[in-house]
């Protein structure tokens, strides 16, 4: 048994408090807000997708947390949750949920928990030192103090920084000899030129995106995207977030979200429609296929004027071709990625390399470990994030020791 103080009492803080305390260490978690796990009720919308039962996605720190959750993976974790008495559901791609649908489930379950194991939670402080002392460590926040024989550092890395973790705990492990890498925003909003988009907001497709720099691809994701006044977002674009920068090109694949598989089969479809259609309006060419807003944003990327008195008839088979290019490629120029502020996730952190793999304990600094996103270990938007945030907190709560549930 140890005195173990856990710094940050988010996801990967607080199970790594109960996997400690089940192991029998004296465990006090200090955390700067005024309750514990804020963004957990934030995530998923409020549903809080707690893991991922399909193939693993981490486009940062792959190593690392391909070795944690190889450790403490989907199973794992499933067991840990019904130990807590956390029922849960799956839902397409994987994804896992509270059977409640409710995140404050999630949270209550880790809260209760912590509070039936004894483990001391300490609110408003935010910590601001960790020395080595003659036996073991001193964390000190103000003029307050604590002594443990091991430091579980979980304070996030800078998404939202309304929710708690700020960055602030990144110093704590820098000043102990640990690099970090370069943090910025992932998961979030795409800011576009928004010439081509005015009035499409809150409009929804489910679509393939494509981010290219000079011409070149540089990342392709599937799924829903949705127009907002700055530009795009949705699952698929803040997944696309991590590859974008300002100069960039998003293309959105319009053929597919009107529910054609290739440009030729729509190019197709509006030979057919102007045939038959010659005396109807323009404006209903594509009637049927997209709400009339977005399809008088593709009349305009085609450079097509939609005059009152046009017909489809008055459309020729070149200018029906520029139609289904400008549908198959919508493209908009990227202005940049939405900050911390509006961000879920951080690409960057402590880098990953000296830290053990089985128990996240740093090999400068023994005693002390790092759990979550504190690390240099960024994953896609379906639970990964979370899986990574509970699997390490557990492993570095374990320190080795058998799991005992
Ligand atoms: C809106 C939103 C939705 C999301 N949805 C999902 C989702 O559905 N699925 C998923 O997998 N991931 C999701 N994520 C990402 C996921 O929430 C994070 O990756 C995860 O919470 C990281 O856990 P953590 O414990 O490392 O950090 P955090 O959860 O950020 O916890 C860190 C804690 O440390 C405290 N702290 C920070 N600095 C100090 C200090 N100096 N002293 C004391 N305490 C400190 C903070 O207040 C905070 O409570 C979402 C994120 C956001 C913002």
């Amino acid at each position: 048994m140890g005195i173990v103080i856990i710094i940050g009492g988010g996801a990967a803080g607080m199970a790594a408090a109960i996997a400690a305390a089940e192991c029998g260490d004296r465990v006090t978690v200090l955390e700067r807000m005024d309750r514990v796990g804020k963004k957990i009720l934030a995530t998923g919308n409020g549903r809080c997708n707690l893991m991922n039962v399909g193939e693993l996605r981490f486009p940062g720190g792959a190593s690392l947390a391909h070795a944690v959750l190889e450790k403490c993976g989907a199973a794992e974790q499933t067991r840990f949750w019904y130990h807590l008495g956390l029922r849960m559901r799956q839902e397409d791609g994987g994804r896992v949920y509270p059977i409640s649908g409710m995140a404050s489930s999630v949270l209550d379950t880790l809260r209760l928990s912590m509070e039936a194991l004894g483990i001391e939670v300490i609110t408003g402080v935010h910590v601001t030192g960790l020395f080595k002392a003659r036996h073991g460590w001193t964390v000190m926040a103000g003029d307050k103090k604590w002594k443990a024989d091991r430091v579980i550092v979980a304070g996030g890395g800078c998404a939202q920084p309304k929710l708690g973790s700020d960055g602030s705990t990144w110093p704590l492990l820098i000043s102990q000899g640990h690099r970090m890498i370069e943090a910025r925003p992932s998961l979030s909003q795409i800011v576009t030129d928004t010439a081509l988009i005015k009035g499409l907001s809150g409009i929804r497709v489910r679509t393939q995106v494509r981010i290219t720099r000079g011409g070149i691809e540089k990342y392709c994701e599937a799924g829903e995207l949705l127009f907002a006044d700055y530009g795009v977002t949705g699952v698929c674009v803040m997944q696309c977030a991590r590859y974008a920068s300002a100069g960039d090109m998003l293309h959105i694949d319009l053929v597919r979200a009107m529910g054609f598989d290739t440009r030729a089969e729509l190019f197709a479809e509006l030979l057919h429609r102007r045939n038959n259609w010659r005396q109807r309006s323009l404006n209903e060419l594509l009637t049927g296929l997209c709400v009339p807003k977005l399809g008088q944003a593709i009349f305009k990327a085609a450079g097509i004027a939609n005059a009152i008195h046009a017909t489809c008839g008055d459309l020729t088979q070149k200018m029906l071709n520029t139609l289904a290019e400008a549908a198959a490629d919508f493209a908009l120029e990227i202005r940049g990625v939405k900050g911390f502020e509006s961000a879920q996730v951080t690409v960057g952190g402590v880098s990953v390399q000296e830290f053990d793999t089985e128990t996240l304990e740093s090999k400068l600094a023994p005693g002390i470990h790092a759990a979550g996103e504190v690390l240099d270990v960024d994953g896609d938007c379906g639970g990964f994030n979370l899986m990574f945030a509970f699997g390490s907190g557990i492993l570095a709560g374990l320190n080795g020791r058998a799991c005992p549930w």
